[in-house]
């Protein structure tokens, strides 16, 4: 007759006596029952594991592995799914199955919390035939792992964990998919060669160079290329970690865009006030000069324009001159900074606040926006003058050379003051044909058709 399926040659050395002392050091909790589910034999880790400690003294004989499964636990998936009645690990091994390390949360009756349970199958035919149920305790591991998950996705640091051998990115967080773009299923297994912009360069290779030899990165200096093309500049630290036996570099990126162009700009006023203290001496006056000027273009700030957009719509209510306004935007700027650096985008904007100046006529005002656009005022003008002017800039900016930067267009929307208009019933209408300049292909000058604001 068939005894089992323990090779030959390993049992014929051992005595039983001798099977049974390994059994019951073995770690692994471990059932062998009939195929009623009768235990017939379970080791020291399985009493414990069950809680049967106290319950009896001897390898089983009254306990049903199949009733106390229903009895005492209620199994779920990891994601917390209920295990369907046919699908308990018992019940499998009871049907002769043999499966191995299904990972499962059991909840016990009576427990607040659930443990992580590995189960593995087994069946050994004779008479009666014997199923083999055995069981390992991972909650702690799988505790630790879960905790370093949550803190790693919920920690707002941009983040990923890549190999350092091929620098795959085995994960990645969802402040990364905010900073880059992407999303976080694209980031993983994608190189992180990709999303540097300039890995022939030196400056990533040897940070990952440094990490691979055990040293950590710190607050390296790069940039990282984001979905949609264009960079951000980041600050990225780095140490090698080991995940699932392998090395692996833990990625954090510190983005410093807006530093650098806060910089830039606090770099542009302290320029400003220091020339404009050469040239005043009242500091009082140098204050009210840095309130309404750009440092940058040194032409009209927002507030500069607005407070001379009001003079001029009272002037034309009192005594009903006709003026007009003009509203210019750099056609795809952003790609001109990502093209050549925002310094060279910086001249370019100087340079077209000189362009502007030099197309206008002196009694207008021409101001800087915000960003990439312009506003002019042209007061004792009506529609004609300021299409005049519109096309005249249009042309002169097209042809114009930009150091650095080349050619450039512009969109411009134009609109001019009506009887009973508010400066901000007049600027929705010069906004709106902007705004219908880019719709319509850019590089064009469109006009508001009278009251469009409402329309
Ligand atoms: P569109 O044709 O639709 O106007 O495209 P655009 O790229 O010009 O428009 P968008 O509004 O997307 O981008 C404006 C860009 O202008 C993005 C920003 O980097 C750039 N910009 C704004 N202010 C400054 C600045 O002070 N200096 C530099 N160099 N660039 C600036
Ligand atoms: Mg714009
Ligand atoms: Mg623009």
């Amino acid at each position: 007759m068939p005894s089992s399926n323990v090779p030959e040659s390993s049992a014929r050395d051992l005595t039983s006596q001798a099977l049974h002392a390994v059994l019951e050091a073995v770690q692994d909790a471990l059932f062998v029952t009939d195929p009623e589910g009768e235990v017939l034999y379970m080791n020291p880790a399985a009493k414990t594991l069950y809680g049967f400690e106290d319950r009896i003294d001897t390898h089983g004989a009254t306990i049903n592995l199949r009733d106390h499964s229903y009895e005492a636990f209620v199994f779920l998936t990891l994601d917390g799914v209920p295990v369907a009645d046919e699908d308990r690990p018992v019940i499998r091994a009871l049907r002769g199955e043999r499966y191995r390390d299904v990972e499962l949360l059991v909840q016990r009756v009576g427990d607040a919390d659930p443990r992580v349970y590995v189960f593995s199958g087994h069946n050994i035919e004779g008479t009666p035939p014997l199923s083999v149920l055995t069981v390992r305790d991972e909650t702690d591991r799988w505790r630790a792992e879960r905790r370093y998950r949550v803190v790693f996705e919920a920690d707002p640091a941009p983040s990923v964990i890549a190999r350092l051998d091929d620098l795959r990115i085995v994960e990645a967080n969802h402040g990364m998919a905010d900073l880059t773009g992407f999303t976080v299923s694209d980031l993983t297994n994608r190189s992180l060669n990709d999303l540097e912009p300039f890995n022939q360069n030196t400056d990533f290779g040897v940070a990952v160079d440094r990490l691979r030899t055990g040293a950590h990165i710190h607050k390296v200096k790069l940039l990282l290329r984001t979905a949609d093309g264009p960079e951000v500049q980041v600050l990225l630290s780095a140490r090698a970690i080991e995940v699932d036996g392998r090395a692996c570099g833990i990625f954090t990126y510190i983005d410093i865009s807006e530093l650098e162009t806060e910089q830039r700009e606090h770099r542009q006023t302290q320029d400003l006030l220091n020339t404009t203290r050469r040239d005043h001496a009242d500091e009082k006056a140098v204050l009210a000069y840095l309130a309404i000027f750009d440092p940058l273009t040194r032409i009209a700030n927002r507030r500069g324009l607005d407070v001379r957009l009001d003079d001029e719509v009272q002037r034309a209510k009192r005594y009903g001159h006709a003026f007009s306004i003009l509203m210019l935007d750099l056609d795809h700027f952003k790609q001109v900074n990502d093209n050549h650096g925002h310094d060279a985008g910086d001249d370019a904007l100087q340079q077209v606040a000189r362009v502007l100046q030099g197309a206008a006529r002196g009694s207008d005002f021409v101001g800087r926006w915000g960003g990439e656009e312009f506003l002019i005022i042209c007061p004792e003008s009506g529609p004609t003058a300021v299409l005049e002017l519109a096309t005249r800039i249009h042309t002169r900016i097209e042809s114009e050379a930009f150091v650095g930067v080349g050619n450039l267009t512009v969109s411009i929307g134009v609109a001019t003051f009506e009887a009973n208009d508010s400066a901000d019933h007049l600027f929705k209408r010069v906004d709106r044909a902007l705004y219908a300049a880019k719709e319509r292909g850019r590089n064009r000058v469109e006009v508001a058709p009278p009251g469009s604001a409402d329309a």
